[in-house]
């Protein structure tokens, strides 16, 4: 049997879903930072270790946020240090067709209801932990059909009450979420009509039948709440991986927020104005990451570093950083 039909015959075998498939998913807010980079590299490297698929998704579903140009600047930024995606780039604001089906099929739950209340309201009411007030006074459930027709100054939430409150991360291992802040009410559909991103990630997530989630650890809060919104879809929720945050030297976590530099200023602005390379700034994210940096590293360029990261990249490492 010739090699072609023979992996003809083991694709027939898996289904498309038993497929790994990782992905990435910026929002197209400003340029890559170190941060940004380290998910990108992280979630390259734990989809390529099991031969997957990679994705790259743009979520630029707030257009408001966006700033120009910063979409070409993050897709040459990941090219040129060696991270290739798999299939077309994904674009979320394309996809809210689907998006829309999805929030119908969660309003069957009955756990979908409007508020109106301000982030002010909400802050002189009860320090900025949503009391549920909308749930518990007017007692309206959006149905389904009243997705787009309901009072239009209010965001569509949903009843939380029962969800999660921890679920088992790949890296981190178990993790708990007790705070009230943790287990508030949240937002699908903004008062200004924009699916928010609980609803657009699931939402996209399930579209690209994505079966890994490798992010930041920022994200970890939002976990028990996407989980939720895959049992009430009855959907196989992924297997999460959140990968410790790089900081700065203030320990805030890298951010476009907090103006943090971008890849392009950490190449030319490290160790006094020195300009150190593409390779070097991977190696740092690498090491960040847990991985053993070996010598001969510092001379590759950084696809070959990438290529050699996928023979012996140890997920079990990223612990330890
Ligand atoms: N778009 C989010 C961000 O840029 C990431 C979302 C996710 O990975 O779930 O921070």
């Amino acid at each position: 049997m010739s090699r072609k039909s023979l992996k003809h015959n083991i694709s027939k075998q898996n289904p498309v879903s038993a497929q790994w498939i990782g992905r990435f998913a910026p929002s197209p807010t400003g340029s890559l930072h170190m941060g940004s980079l380290a998910a990108a590299v992280a979630s390259y490297m734990i989809a390529k270790k099991q031969q997957g698929k990679w994705l790259i998704r743009i979520e630029d579903i707030d257009k408001q946020r966006e700033v120009i140009g910063s979409v070409d600047s993050i897709l040459t930024d990941l090219e040129s240090y060696g991270l290739f995606w798999d299939d077309e780039v994904f674009y979320q604001s394309k996809n809210e067709q689907w998006h829309q089906h999805v929030i119908e099929d969660i309003a069957k739950s009955g756990w979908l209801y409007a508020c109106d209340c301000s982030r002010k309201d909400i802050l002189e009411r009860s320090e900025g932990v949503y009391d549920a007030k909308c749930r518990v006074s007017s007692n309206k459930v959006i149905t389904s059909t009243e997705i787009n027709s309901h009072c239009p100054d209010a965001a569509i939430k949903i009843n939380f009450s029962h969800g999660h409150d921890h679920f088992e991360d790949q890296i981190l291992n178990e993790q708990s979420f007790t705070s009230a802040m943790q287990k508030q009410d949240f937002i699908l559909k903004r008062r200004d009509g924009i699916f928010a991103y609980q609803l657009a990630v699931v939402a996209d997530d399930i579209h690209q039948n994505i079966n890994h989630v490798v992010r930041g650890a920022d994200i970890l809060d939002s976990t028990p709440k996407q989980n939720f919104l895959y049992d009430i879809l009855e959907k196989t929720k992924p297997s999460y991986y959140h990968i410790p945050l790089i900081t700065d030297d203030k320990n805030l976590k890298l951010s476009k927020s907090i103006n943090s530099p971008s890849l392009k200023q950490v190449e030319y602005l490290q160790d006094q104005k020195k300009v150190i390379t593409k390779s070097e700034v991977l190696l740092k994210i690498f090491e960040h990451l847990g991985q053993k940096i070996e010598s001969s590293l510092h001379s590759l360029k950084p696809r070959e570093i990438i290529e050699y990261y996928i023979d012996n990249w140890d997920t079990k490492l990223i612990i330890n950083s």
